[in-house]
């Protein structure tokens, strides 16, 4: 358990409209279920408001924005701090105007991308198959099937650390295999990009290649350049490999699943055993995608 923030932070934001609760689990916000909880959980009413949080946030209180969790392993011990959860209601609407989308960052990947498929637009059918939201396929530059989110986005908004509201076009996202150059501190809230169709075929390949109804972070290790996380996993005998509850999925073994009683500890340490088992089989260093957030229980 943290110290009770809440009665400090209601006093000095009066007119704060959105919720915050204290010591409240992170696990069920995530998709591999597991984890401590965050110190402040904030849910801000709409983007003035999370303006407003910030401006009055003391400066030494860390933040962390989540999106749907289905790129995070919680740490057992949970997050010192604020997390910060966009809900769909303030900050998921989608809306076609001409050739661009309009998404909050709350939207989830696969109705952005049915939004636009509706509206008859293409180049955005790879968000179909990516189990996130906006907010975190900007940060992540998340991609498949060819196409990722730095090749269709025209701008993307934020707020600061301090509360400032702050426009990003797509060379100032510094987008990067993965990441974003974008400072972390910032809270995406709403975006702007394009799209179209065969959303059906994305949909059948994953079924069939990837363990997506499980609970899972997606592609646990970046591709290392010229190489395929996955074929390097496999190729050091790590395929079904478990420590605890947690286990290399024996369908996509650059994926890491809960198989149902693991925790944030036999995730990571199995992720770190594949890891040293590819470097001492290929001597490559694999780099994970997945965010590893909080502290480890004591
Ligand atoms: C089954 C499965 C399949 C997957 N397949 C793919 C794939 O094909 N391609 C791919 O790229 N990824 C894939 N992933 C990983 C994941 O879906 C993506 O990284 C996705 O973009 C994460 O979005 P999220 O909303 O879940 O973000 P989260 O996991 O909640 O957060 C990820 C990062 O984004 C940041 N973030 C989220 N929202 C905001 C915001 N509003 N403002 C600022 N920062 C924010 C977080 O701080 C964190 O650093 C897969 C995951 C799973 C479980």
């Amino acid at each position: 358990m943290f110290a009770d923030l809440i009665p400090d932070l209601k006093s000095a934001m009066p007119d704060l409209r959105g919720r915050l609760l204290g010591n409240e689990p992170l696990a069920p916000l995530t998709w591999f279920r597991v984890g401590g909880p965050a110190q402040v959980l904030f849910t801000p009413a709409d983007e003035d408001d999370l303006a407003y949080f910030l401006q009055r946030l003391r400066a030494d209180i860390p933040v962390y924005c989540f999106g749907v969790g289905s790129n995070l392993i919680v740490r057992d011990g949970g997050m010192a701090g604020v997390v910060i959860r966009l809900s769909p209601r303030a900050f998921g609407a989608t809306r076609v105007e001409g050739d661009i989308v309009h998404a909050g960052t709350a939207a989830l990947d696969k109705r952005v991308a049915e939004a636009a498929a509706a509206a008859n637009l293409s180049g955005l059918e790879f968000l179909f198959g990516i189990p996130g939201s906006i907010g975190g396929a900007l940060r992540m530059n998340a991609g498949a099937n060819g196409g990722e989110t730095k090749d269709i986005l025209v701008e993307a908004t934020a707020v600061s650390r301090e509360g400032t509201l702050h426009r990003f076009d797509n060379a100032a996202m510094a987008f990067t295999y993965r990441n974003s150059g974008v400072d972390t501190s910032f809270v995406f809230t709403a975006d702007t990009e394009v799209i179209r169709a065969r959303m059906q075929a994305v949909q059948e390949h994953r079924e069939t290649a990837q363990p997506i109804r499980e609970k899972t972070g997606g592609s646990t290790f970046k591709n290392p350049p010229g190489h395929s996380a996955w074929k390097l996993v496999d190729a050091a005998g790590c395929r079904g490999l478990r420590v605890g509850g947690a286990q290399v999925s024996e369908m996509h073994c650059n994926f890491l699943i809960n198989t149902g009683d693991a925790t944030a500890h036999d995730i990571e340490t199995l992720g770190e055993t594949v890891r040293a088992r590819v470097k001492a089989q290929s001597g490559i260093d694999l780099h994970w995608e997945i965010k590893r957030i909080g502290v480890a229980r004591g």
